[in-house]
């Protein structure tokens, strides 16, 4: 977490590098893998790969230059994540944890050193963990040194969410997240958006699309998100018919016509094209070194042209137990429409109410902690060997130090506070009272190795 992006960031260094190319090429960070790729006369193909190498071998030669300016650019790419926290689907189920850390923003990145960057390349991008596909004879001029190293070992840990649950999201819309078999999982989702669409968009016009994001998680299941895009107006009946139109599916089965849609889809999706040959080679190669075996188009075809209708029912009905909805928290919902949709109800939020000790109504005199008044209203903040506390309208929130795993530093006095879990919070230093000592002591309440230095909010 303390180095979120600094795979990307290595990744256009890299890139920076070997210029100029004028081969189509590129590079690109994959949730467990890291490609450079090119197209076009296998000799030059064979130059370019040998150079990428050669960079990765030789990465020392970045320079703090090189490292600022692509950092900046890196804030071009994604200006939200390069300044701030906040989880996706992956995260609300797994934690900060294997996959789960793969989207949660890259604030950490504007502090990465050049000694860390280099270290990360000369650990990861090493012999043992390469390898490279042609889609036609391999160039005799390629030549690809990389430094030996360690080979990977992963390690995919369990949900953190383990019942059907509602997670009140930073994230606009509603999204649907389920874990279902690697084998019908395309099957299943666009079957799924077959109904959706139907109920949804054509009979009540609340939303335009589903996209559909499928994650391997290991080498039979696969987490299958379903996103979809109503206005912040229809957002509270989006979630509604989503949620009763996955259940309802699941006890009357699938309409003849979503089996046939979803056989047309997957018939489509492998029509032999340009894009579907590289992304075999690629595949074959990440496969390959996570020691899975690469199905070609036709055992794809033939899969999927087995799969039934009850079969898909089967598979959902199943799958509804590890359900994820993620709604957007700013959008009101009655109280009993939320009762009604009979899911355990997730605030995803860092303050939790706090019933242990460290009552912030106790004198400062008997317990020694110092209290933190808020310059603008009522509000109090104490920190406790144990908690940070606030006091506000009676209510007292906290949040178990021992559970933070990233603490932000910004550039403009701010604190963000992000725990296992992937929740996070922003700590407006300013707006309270002696804020410089409340700054010191906050960022001295933790380890100074999850302490990073983060960008202005
Ligand atoms: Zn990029």
């Amino acid at each position: 977490m303390t180095l979120a992006g600094i795979t990307h960031l290595v990744e256009h260094a890299v890139l920076r590098l070997v210029q100029p190319v004028t081969l189509w090429h590129g590079g690109t960070v994959q949730m467990d893998s890291v490609e450079f790729y090119a197209c076009g006369d296998a000799d030059a193909v064979a130059g370019y790969l040998n150079a990428i190498a050669a960079a990765l071998s030789g990465f020392t030669a970045v320079s703090e230059e090189d490292l600022a300016l692509e950092k900046s650019i890196l804030e071009a790419e994604n200006p939200h994540g390069f300044s701030t926290v906040s989880g996706g689907l992956l995260t609300y189920r797994f934690g900060t944890n294997g996959l789960g850390a793969g989207h949660f923003g890259s604030p950490t990145l504007a502090g990465v050193s050049r000694a860390e960057a280099i270290e990360w390349a000369q650990r990861w991008f090493t012999a043992e963990n390469a390898a490279v596909t042609f889609t036609g004879p391999v160039p005799d001029s390629l030549d690809i040194r990389l430094p030996q190293g360690a080979a990977v070992t992963r390690h995919q840990p369990s949900p953190v969410i383990t019942a059907p649950t509602l997670v009140w999201s930073q994230k606009s819309g509603v999204a649907l997240s389920f874990l279902v078999p690697l084998r019908n999982s395309t099957f299943l989702g666009e079957a799924l958006r077959y109904e959706l669409l139907a109920r949804l968009r054509h009979a009540r016009g609340i939303i335009y699309s589903i996209v559909i994001l499928t994650t391997q998680i290991d080498d039979d299941c696969c987490q299958l998100d379903l996103i979809l895009d109503p206005v912040a107006a229809n957002t509270a009946a989006a979630l509604q018919a989503s949620v009763a139109a996955v259940r309802d599916v699941a006890a009357e089965g699938f309409t003849e016509d979503a089996v046939q849609a979803a056989h047309r889809a997957l018939q489509a999706l492998v029509t032999w094209d340009d894009n579907v040959a590289s992304d075999y080679v690629i595949q074959v190669a990440v496969n390959g070194l996570l020691g899975r075996a690469t199905p070609t188009r036709q055992a794809l075809l033939d899969a999927a042209a087995s799969i039934t209708g009850p079969e898909a029912t089967a598979t959902l009905m199943t799958s509804l137990e590890s359900l994820i909805v993620a709604v957007d928290k700013d959008i009101k919902v009655r109280k009993a429409d939320v009762a009604a949709l009979d899911l355990t109800l997730d605030s995803y939020d860092i303050w939790q109410r706090h019933n242990g000790t460290g009552d912030l109504k106790l004198q400062e005199s008997s317990e020694g902690h110092r209290k933190w008044r808020s310059k603008t209203s009522g509000a109090a903040l104490t920190l406790t060997e144990t908690h940070l506390l606030k006091l506000d309208s009676g209510k007292t929130k906290s949040i178990k130090l021992a559970d933070v795993v990233l603490v932000g530093d910004r550039s403009c006095g701010g604190i963000s506070l992000m725990d296992r879990r992937g929740r996070s919070t922003e700590v407006h230093t300013d707006d309270w009272k002696d804020s410089k000592k409340l700054r010191r002591k906050l960022l001295r309440a933790f380890p100074t190795g999850i302490v990073r230095e983060f960008p202005e909010e």
